[in-house]
């Protein structure tokens, strides 16, 4: 077991990313009374419009890793893709409770399908391919549909695609070619994806967020719906599988993870070593929001018991569905509206959601239905 080290508040928390994932936990931390100093490339990042400091690097330049290290007491993440160089460095300054475990795994498909397997975990029939010879040797044993995704760097559906068929083959070939490593899974026919998003304290203790579930449109999350309409046996799988992993891993802090459930199964999809889109509903919902919770997590204070106030629908705002969202808010009463503070509006890009409880999802949805008719 860990030593359980404490920051209290008016201490300064260092979040490396200053996109919306940092500005949510920037906004928990600035309400308990903590200091916040975000590391980003960009000035004026999200992030940075709700922090005390921003240091302007790179997020493997040394020099900026180290500032951000010497002016915070903890230090954080709000994306897995930091530099694992850099985080060992925090990590041996005793700064980064999170450790640098869970953000190498998470970093690579082949070690998060490895780790699921070892941990006798259901996830999807999958083979890893260097090659297009591998990956037509690989395709030969699995039945079509299939996916071919990069292990590395790939998010929001880029890196990867979709073999529908035997005509797919070739292209799944060249994709192999043009990337270093991939990873071949069998296409789940899903009846829907879910998420289950837990935090873990510094002595292990452990909080599970209600299951929620998602829809996505071009590969990127659409919707968010609590709480999810899922059996008992759906419900205690994910759990268990969340929990079990939660204590291999020994994590530390707000984490995700994505599965797909049919019928009564369920198969793990990917993790996130962070808050995630799919939790943003629990700012409203919930007793404790995953970005309060998660920073209670690193400064080692006991984790609040959470509970679902009502249930509630969450939307994506994307660059395409800014201008609706501005137009329709002076005439809707209901949904609680975020914005980023992104300046480019790009057509895909997340620039904000929007969250809807009520007493019943129905209700939530007749809500949400006010701005999605607004949209067409
Ligand atoms: P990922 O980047 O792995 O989360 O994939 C993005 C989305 O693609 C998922 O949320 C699913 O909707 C879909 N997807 C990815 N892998 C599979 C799979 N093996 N079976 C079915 N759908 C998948």
């Amino acid at each position: 077991m860990q030593t359980n080290k404490v920051t209290l508040p008016m201490k300064t928390i260092g979040i490396i990313g200053g996109g919306q994932l940092g500005r949510m936990m920037a906004i928990a931390a600035k309400y308990m009374g903590y200091q916040v100093a975000v590391l980003d490339p960009t000035s004026n990042c999200p992030t940075a419009q709700v922090a005390d400091q921003q240091i302007t690097s790179a997020y493997d330049d040394m020099d900026g890793i180290q500032k951000l290290t010497d002016i915070s007491d903890v230090v954080t993440y709000e994306f897995e893709n930091v530099d694992l160089e850099a985080a060992a460095y925090i990590e041996r300054t005793g700064k980064l409770p999170q450790g640098t475990y869970a953000l190498d795994i998470a970093q690579n498909r082949e070690k998060e399908k490895l780790i699921m397997s070892n941990a006798g975990l259901p996830i999807p029939a999958n083979q890893i391919v260097k090659d297009s010879e591998m990956c037509v040797s690989a395709l030969e044993n699995m039945t079509l549909p299939a996916v071919i995704k990069t292990v590395s760097g790939g998010y929001d559906g880029k890196g990867q695609l979709k073999i529908n068929t035997k005509d797919d083959i070739e292209a799944a070939c060249e994709f192999s070619d043009q990337h270093d490593v991939c990873i071949i899974e069998q296409w789940v026919p899903f009846d829907k994806e879910i998420s289950v998003i837990f935090t873990r304290g510094q002595s292990g203790e452990i909080t599970f967020f209600p299951v929620s579930e998602n829809e996505h449109k071009d590969h990127i999350l659409y919707k968010t719906t609590v709480p999810a309409s899922i059996s008992s046996v759906v419900q205690q799988k994910a759990l268990d599988a969340a929990g079990k992993l939660a204590e291999k891993m020994n994590i530390i802090g707000t984490f995700a993870i994505e599965m797909f459930v049919k019928g009564d199964n369920i198969y793990l999809n990917e993790m996130a070593p962070r808050p995630h889109n799919s939790g943003h509903y629990t700012i409203e919902a919930c007793t404790i929001s995953q970005f309060a919770q998660h920073i209670r997590a690193i400064c080692g204070l006991p984790l609040m018991p959470i509970e679902l106030l009502r249930p509630a629908v969450m939307v994506n705002i994307l660059g395409d569905d800014v201008e609706t969202a501005l137009n329709v808010l002076p005439d809707m009463r209901r949904g609680f509206l975020h914005l980023y503070g992104k300046e480019a509006i790009k057509p895909k890009r997340k620039m904000g959601h929007m969250i809807f409880i009520a007493d019943t999802l129905d209700e939530t949805k007749q809500q949400l239905a006010v701005y999605e008719e607004a949209k067409q």
